[in-house]
C-alpha cells in the first residue's frame, strides 16, 4: 500500500521535508513545481510511514486504501505522475540527498530585534509572519481590514472545502505567538506604519474583480465573483440580499474561481447543510430550488476553445465526478469536437458533447460549458434577463463575472495599474525603503496558498538582507507607541 495526494492540496511543501524516503514530488527545486498544481507520492518508493499526513495543514494526504468517493480516483492520479519516469530516476534512496549546506536569512547575533508591521492576514501574510518569527528576533504587528483573520482562507474558498479551510488553523498558532500582535478592523496607512515600524510588509491581496467591459454589465443581477464568493462565505460587507439565485446562471470565466461557484450553486442544499457556507445563502438557494421547481443550471462561458480552460486538474475532477450534476460541452462550434479530441483538452474530454437548445428551459441540474463564446452584452429591463453571445441569447437570471483579480492601490505606494500590483524588486517596494510586498499584490491574482509560501520566503530574505546590512530607514517613533499609528 501508500498514501496518496488528493484535491485539497495546496501545493505548500510541506510533506516533502517530512518524507523519509523522498518520494513526494515534484520538489520545490524541481522545474515542475512553478507550474504543477498539486504533489504527487511515487507508490512504488512509499513506506507508508504517514509522516506526509501529519505534516500536511490540509489533510491532503490518505493512505489508498481509504481513498473513497470523489477521492478515489487519487490513487491513480499520484501513480500516473510516474508513468513516464524512470524507476531509477523516480524512486530516490532511503535518504534525501544532500546538497551544500545552505543558511536560511537571519539578524546577526545580538542585533535588536525588528518590529515589522504585516498588513493583511491572508496565507502571504501569514507566511510572512512565520519566516520573520522564525529566522529573526522580530517582533510582528499583524494588522487587517477585517474584524476576523484569515483573508481569503476565511471569505475565499468555497464552504465545500472544508479540508482547505483548516489551514487556517495553523495560522492562528501563530496569533498568539509571544512575539505577535494582532489588529483588527483597522486600515493600515504606510507612513502612520513606517513611522513606528522597522520595516512594513504589504500583503494586502487582490481583491478588485476584473470588468468585462460590456454592456449591461451594471444591470442588477449581474455580478462580480468576489460578491458572490463573499455572500456564501459570510464576508460582513456583502449583504445577504447580494445575490439572488436563478434556475439558470451565467458565469462568464472557466477558472477555479468560476468553478467553485458552480459546484456551490448547482449542489444539492441538504450537501451544504453541514459546511460552513452563510445561513443566509443556505436559505436562499433551497428556497431558489423550490421556487423555480427546478435545480439550477450554471453556464461557463469560455472566451477561447477546451484546452484554455483555466481551471486546475483537481478542481476539474472534482466538478466531473459529482454523479447528480451532470457536466456537459455545448457543441455548438465546429471548433470543439477536435480540441476536446486533441492533446491539451485535459478532463473536459470525458464530459458529454451535445448541442444546447438555449430557447428551451434550464435542464438543471447541470453545469454546461460553452466554449468560443465572450459575451457581447448583458440585456434586461431592470434586471438581468440574457446574456448575448455570437449570435445567441442566454436566458439568464444571474451572471457573475469571474474573469479574475486585480490589486488596488495602497496610498502611498506606487502602483503597476496594467498588471495591478505593486512594484518591487524581490518583494522590495520600488522607490520605498522599508516597505516590501508579498502575496497577490506582489505576483498578481494567481497561484494557490501554497505558492504564498516560497513568495514569502523571498520578500522576508530581503527584508533581514537589508536589515543586516543597515538599509532600513530609521523610524521616527518608538514601538511601544504603535497604537496610535493605525486606525480603526
Ligand atoms: C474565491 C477564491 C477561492 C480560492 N480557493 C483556493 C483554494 O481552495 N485553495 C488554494 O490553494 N487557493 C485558493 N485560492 C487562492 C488563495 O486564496 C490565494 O493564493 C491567497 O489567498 C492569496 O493570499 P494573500 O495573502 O496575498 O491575499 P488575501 O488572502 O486576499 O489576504 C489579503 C488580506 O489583506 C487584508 N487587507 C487588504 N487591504 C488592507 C488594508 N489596507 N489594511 C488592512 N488590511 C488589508 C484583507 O482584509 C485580507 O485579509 C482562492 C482564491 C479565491 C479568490
Ligand atoms: S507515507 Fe511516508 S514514505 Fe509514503 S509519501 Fe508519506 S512520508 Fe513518504
Ligand atoms: S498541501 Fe502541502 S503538505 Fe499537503 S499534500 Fe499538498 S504539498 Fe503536501
Amino acid at each position: 500500500m501508500a498514501f496518496a495526494i488528493t484535491q485539497s492540496c495546496c501545493a505548500d511543501a510541506s510533506c516533502v521535508a517530512a518524507c523519509p524516503v523522498n518520494c513526494i514530488h515534484p520538489t520545490p527545486d524541481e522545474p515542475d513545481f512553478t507550474s504543477t498544481d498539486m504533489l504527487f507520492v511515487d507508490p512504488r518508493a512509499c513506506i507508508d510511514c504517514g509522516a506526509c499526513a501529519d505534516a500536511c495543514p490540509v489533510d491532503a494526504v490518505h493512505p489508498v486504501e481509504r481513498l473513497t468517493g470523489p477521492l478515489a480516483g487519487y490513487a491513480e492520479v499520484n501513480a500516473a505522475y510516474y508513468d513516464d519516469r524512470p524507476v531509477a530516476e523516480s524512486v530516490s534512496p532511503l535518504f534525501h540527498e544532500w546538497g551544500p549546506p545552505s543558511f536560511g536569512p537571519g539578524t546577526p547575533a545580538g542585533a535588536e530585534p525588528l518590529d515589522v508591521a504585516v498588513v493583511g492576514t491572508g496565507p502571504a501574510g501569514m507566511y510572512a509572519a512565520r519566516e520573520l518569527l522564525l529566522h529573526s528576533p522580530s517582533r510582528v504587528t499583524l494588522i487587517d481590514r477585517m474584524a476576523t483573520p484569515g483573508g481569503l482562507v476565511r471569505y475565499g474558498v468555497a464552504p465545500d472545502h472544508p479540508a482547505t479551510r483548516r489551514i487556517a488553523e495553523s495560522f492562528a498558532h501563530m496569533h498568539a505567538h509571544p512575539r505577535v500582535r494582532m489588529r483588527l478592523g483597522v486600515e493600515a496607512r504606510p507612513d502612520e506604519l513606517s513611522a513606528r515600524h522597522d520595516a512594513v510588509v504589504w500583503a494586502v491581496g487582490a481583491s478588485a474583480s476584473r470588468e468585462l467591459g460590456v454592456p449591461g454589465e451594471e444591470l442588477p443581477g449581474s455580478v462580480d465573483a468576489d460578491t458572490v464568493v463573499g455572500w456564501y462565505n459570510g464576508r460582513p460587507d456583502v449583504p445577504a440580499d447580494a445575490v439572488e439565485p436563478a434556475s439558470r446562471v451565467v458565469v462568464v470565466g472557466t477558472g477555479n474561481v468560476a468553478i467553485d461557484i458552480a459546484r456551490v450553486l448547482t449542489a444539492d442544499p441538504d450537501d451544504l447543510a453541514g459546511t460552513p457556507i452563510a445561513p443566509h445563502a443556505l436559505v436562499a438557494l433551497r428556497s431558489g430550488a423550490a421556487r423555480s421547481g427546478v435545480p439550477r443550471e450554471v453556464v461557463l462561458l469560455g472566451r477561447r476553445g477546451p484546452e484554455t480552460v483555466a481551471a486546475t486538474a483537481p478542481e476539474l475532477r472534482e466538478l466531473l465526478g459529482r454523479a447528480a450534476v451532470p457536466v456537459v460541452v455545448d457543441d455548438h462550434d465546429p471548433r470543439i469536437a477536435p480540441s476536446l479530441d486533441g492533446p491539451g483538452a485535459g478532463l473536459l474530454r470525458d464530459a458529454a458533447r451535445t448541442p444546447v437548445d438555449w430557447s428551451a428551459p434550464p435542464a438543471g441540474p447541470r453545469v454546461v460549458f460553452r466554449f468560443h463564446s465572450a459575451p457581447d452584452r448583458i440585456d434586461g429591463v431592470g434586471r438581468v434577463r440574457s446574456v448575448r453571445t455570437v449570435g445567441v441569447d442566454i436566458p439568464a437570471g444571474l451572471v457573475v463575472r469571474a474573469v479574475g483579480h486585480r490589486g488596488r492601490p495602497v496610498p502611498g505606494l506606487p502602483f503597476d495599474d496594467a498588471r495591478g500590483v505593486i512594484p518591487h524588486d524581490a518583494g522590495r517596494v520600488a522607490g520605498r525603503p522599508g516597505h516590501y510586498v508579498v502575496g497577490w499584490i506582489k505576483r498578481g491574482a494567481s497561484g494557490g496558498i501554497g505558492a504564498n509560501r516560497r513568495c514569502a520566503a523571498e520578500t522576508v530574505g530581503s527584508l533581514l538582507d537589508d536589515a543586516a546590512a543597515g538599509r532600513l530607514p530609521a523610524r521616527r517613533r518608538p514601538w511601544s507607541r504603535w497604537r496610535t499609528a493605525v486606525r480603526g
